[in-house]
């Protein structure tokens, strides 16, 4: 008998991978394993349901359908953390030393929230916003809080603004660049979010940097370089994402910035492969190895990684989407800017409708757009139709 095809990683990644091997028709025994450190998606439906104007249940979580009903061939355990991967003897080790065989391993273990050395971290009230048990925790002490402080001005920082600003709250956020979203999207649209927040009443420190958080055993403040202390009975660190590549690493995989996979998601290692956050792959498209956080990469990736898994060879190469729901505002986002030369704006900035396109020389690289869903599908067909670079311009913008 086989042995089954296990998946690490009950997410976005390991659920589609699960339900591709059976669309593509493989009967044999699907094992996927899970830690229960389900992710909270999207965002904006996360930070949403703090406001308790959505309940948030069923909400994030991708459906299984009728994938694990009916075990022993297909088998989902949840709250079944692995420990090891012994890819000589082609086993995994769970965190409770039972051994499981598999013919393929599927790596889907995703990012987790990234910790910063900072005094006063460890102090009640001070959050991340990663899984549902982070949600969980978070809702009541929002609920009765009054100064939320926010550190870090990327997408979730400035979601979770958005909704505490909804519900009231005196809002700071606290972000080290000079302006928020700075790593990802041109200045015309961190221009047009900072404008945004001041509207609903955020109050921006851009270009600060934290010295520590104050309190006894609650948080009560953040004390700036500058000297100054900004009240806060809730503070959200919001510093990004690390792979989860610890098990591969273990394990004698080739790690980078994520698990190192090729264009049909196999890793270093035979029989084992790879997608999702946790991966950092080769892109045709833009010339050099990215590593994506979005749902998109999650979920094409997958499905490339169950079809190699099958013998398929199939190369992704993907063109990247992302979106952010902030106020009334949302943010789309096609391809990847980074190394253009120039932008163009169309639509109507002011009132808050337009598309940003980025360029490098003629090419068009990505396109940004704002509460504008046919131009940003339109920008995807545009970009999809781009082929890979043919004369380096883009590996020189990586
Ligand atoms: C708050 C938040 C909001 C987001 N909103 C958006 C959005 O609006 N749009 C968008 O495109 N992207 C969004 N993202 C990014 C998106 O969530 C990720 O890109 C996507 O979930 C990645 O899927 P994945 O399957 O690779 O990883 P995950 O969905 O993170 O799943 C990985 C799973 O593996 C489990 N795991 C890890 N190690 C082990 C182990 N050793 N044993 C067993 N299980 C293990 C983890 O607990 C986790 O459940 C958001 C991310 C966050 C944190």
């Amino acid at each position: 008998m086989t042995d089954p095809i296990l998946i690490v990683g009950a997410g976005q990644a390991g659920i589609k991978a699960a339900e591709t091997l059976r669309a593509k028709g493989y009967d044999g025994d699907v094992v996927m394993l899970g830690d229960g450190g389900l992710p909270a998606l999207p965002a904006s439906a996360a930070v949403e349901s703090l406001s308790e104007r959505r309940d948030g249940r069923g909400t994030f979580v991708p459906a299984t359908g009728g994938l694990f009903r009916n075990p022993p061939r297909s088998n989902l355990r949840t709250k079944t953390s692995v420990a090891s991967i012994d890819p000589a003897a082609k086993c995994i080790a769970l965190s409770n030393g039972t051994r499981l065989p598999y013919s393929s391993l599927l790596l889907a273990t995703g990012t987790r929230a990234r910790q910063i050395p900072l005094e006063g971290a460890t102090l009640d009230g001070v959050f991340s916003l990663r899984t549902m048990a982070d949600v969980a925790a978070i809702r009541d002490t929002l609920a009765k809080a009054e100064n939320v402080a926010i550190l870090g001005g990327g997408y979730i920082g400035m979601e979770f603004a958005a909704v505490a600003a909804g519900l009231g709250k005196t809002v700071t956020v606290i972000e080290a660049c000079g302006r928020v979203m700075e790593r990802s999207v041109a200045p015309e649209i961190s221009t047009y979010f900072q404008t945004l927040h001041r509207a609903h009443g955020v109050t921006l420190r851009l270009e600060q940097k934290v010295e520590r958080l104050t309190g006894e055993t609650s948080v009560t403040g953040v004390a700036l370089g500058d000297g100054t202390q900004i009240p806060a009975d809730l503070v959200l660190l919001a510093v990004g994402a690390v792979p989860v590549t610890g098990l591969a690493e273990s394990a004698g995989l080739a790690v980078g910035n994520g698990i190192t996979v090729d264009a049909y998601a196999r890793t270093s290692v035979p029989d084992i492969y790879a997608a999702g956050d946790c991966t950092e792959f080769p892109s045709a498209r833009y010339g050099r190895t990215i590593r994506l956080e979005s749902v998109q990469n999650a979920i094409d990736q997958a499905k490339i990684a169950a079809g190699s898994i099958l013998g398929e060879t199939q190369a992704y190469d993907p063109v990247p989407w992302f979106w952010s729901d902030q106020y009334d505002a949302k943010l789309q986002i096609a391809g990847l800017s980074s190394g253009y030369d120039r932008t163009e704006l169309e639509g109507a900035y002011d009132e808050g409708r337009f598309a940003l396109k980025y360029f490098l020389g003629d090419r068009l690289l990505a396109v940004d757009t704002v509460n504008a869903p046919r131009d940003h599908m339109m920008a995807r067909k545009a970009l999809a139709q781009t082929g890979p670079d043919s004369d380096g311009t883009r590996e020189a913008a990586a």
